[in-house]
């Protein structure tokens, strides 16, 4: 089987309707075509036909209807000896953007793409997620719209907003959920202010189901089922399934994996407020700790981090020590949710996993000593080609999708003249 067929479904999965304009009904036929178009697994009408099974009749009545609304262009590429030169259908610029966020405990990506995904501009903002969403949101909107005008965007409408989060998420309310030290993102409607900021639909999301939408979709070789393992400030786990959907659970709280307990370390206290969490023992945070250097200073939120990487970049004895120690107590955790979830390709990804291969060599070693099956056989453990886009990249990925499902559709069409 093709690899990207076997990575996306025919057709987008269903997902929870977000807030905004209310979604009309799309003929199937019309969704196909288009999904075909948005996708560029199909550029012509005889090709689209072909793929889909559709009558050319059909494929040329649900074009010309896209056509007219805008939402895809016909452009001549070359020529042709004979007949009809040949032309190329893809979205067109002008049917809208996509606003994408990621926020950070160190700071704020943006970016603008088309609906295809392609990317119009992107900034880092010096907002972190402490500075709390009552000042944050506004301010990534206004850069959101400033990035549009400077790119000559103004009247192309923003179709879709995705915001992620180093956060248990509820994706369904758009909201963060109890997330440890992060002072007024609890229960903070963010979905809904952004959509009141932007005149878009909104999806929120953790930062790590976003890291592994990334990895899996654009990053190399990373073949679903996908495990993103991100090994930070905390701890936490994104799970891409075989059909290239992000396994959220039931509440989405799937892949807080940080705080699953460890054995042996019951006077650890956690941010979480429990005691003897992997993320407590393990993480940056925790080596930073055990090698007694401080974590930030009051100018520099990442200042511990970027020491220690450079001390794990010359060979530092007592710092790859401490990460080596860290990554076999990761690597228990990660050979039970191999077991649990046979994924093909797990990814390692944060700044110390970036720095040296330590943390990949000790959590590799455990996870194929207590793992040892047919869940291992073909599995490949790697770090992050992506490193920190990916969230960003990710973000991207989920809003084409949402774009382009028969929700999302459905309000592009509504709204479209
Ligand atoms: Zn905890």
């Amino acid at each position: 089987m093709h690899k990207e067929r076997e990575r996306r479904p025919a057709v987008p999965s269903a997902r929870p309707a977000p807030p905004g304009t209310p979604a009309q009904p799309v003929p199937v036929a019309l969704h196909t075509v288009l999904t075909l178009v948005a996708r560029s697994e199909a550029a012509s009408r005889a090709e689209i036909a072909r793929r889909s099974g559709l009558a050319r009749s059909t494929v040329g009545h649900q074009i010309d209807e896209l056509l007219r609304r805008g939402i895809i262009t016909e452009t001549v590429v070359g020529q042709s000896v004979r007949g009809r030169p040949p032309r190329t259908l893809t979205i067109s610029p002008e049917a809208g953007t996509l606003a994408v966020v990621f926020v950070s405990p160190e700071a704020t990506g943006v970016a603008v793409t088309d609906l295809n995904g392609d990317l119009i501009a992107q900034d880092t903002l010096d907002l972190r997620v402490e500075t709390g969403p009552d000042t944050l949101l506004p301010a990534v909107a206004e850069r959101v719209r400033t990035l549009l005008t400077e790119h000559g965007r103004t009247g192309s409408p923003v179709r879709q907003v995705v915001v992620g989060l180093p956060a248990p998420v509820d994706f369904v309310r758009g909201c963060p959920v109890r997330p440890p030290i992060m002072p007024g993102w609890d229960g903070f409607p963010v979905a809904a202010r952004m959509t009141e900021l932007l005149g878009a639909p909104t999806l929120v999301d953790n930062d790590v189901n976003l890291m592994a939408l990334g990895e899996a979709e654009r990053g190399t070789g990373g073949d679903v089922p996908l495990l993103c393992l991100s090994v930070g400030t905390g701890i936490g786990a994104g799970l891409v399934t075989a059909e290239g959907t992000v396994h959220r659970g039931a509440d989405g709280a799937a892949g807080d994996v940080g705080h699953t307990r460890v054995p042996g370390h019951d006077e650890v206290l956690c941010a979480c407020g429990k005691t003897g969490c992997l993320e407590a023992v393990a993480s940056c945070r925790a080596i930073l700790a055990a090698l007694d250097m401080p974590e930030h200073t009051p100018d520099d939120p990442a200042h511990g981090l970027r020491l220690l990487c450079e001390r794990l970049a010359n060979g530092d004895a007592q710092a790859l020590h401490e990460v080596g120690r860290a990554g076999v107590e990761i690597g228990e955790v990660v050979a039970m949710l191999v077991l649990a979830f046979n994924p093909r390709t797990l990814i390692l990804s944060g700044p110390v996993a970036d720095a040296c291969d330590e943390l990949l060599a000790s959590i590799r070693a455990v996870v194929y000593r207590r793992a040892l099956s047919l869940a291992t056989r073909k599995l490949v453990i790697t770090t992050s080609q992506l490193g920190a886009r990916a969230g960003l990249i990710g973000a991207v990925v989920l809003a084409v999708q949402q774009t382009f499902s028969p929700d999302g559709v459905g309000r592009l069409l509504g709204s479209a003249r």
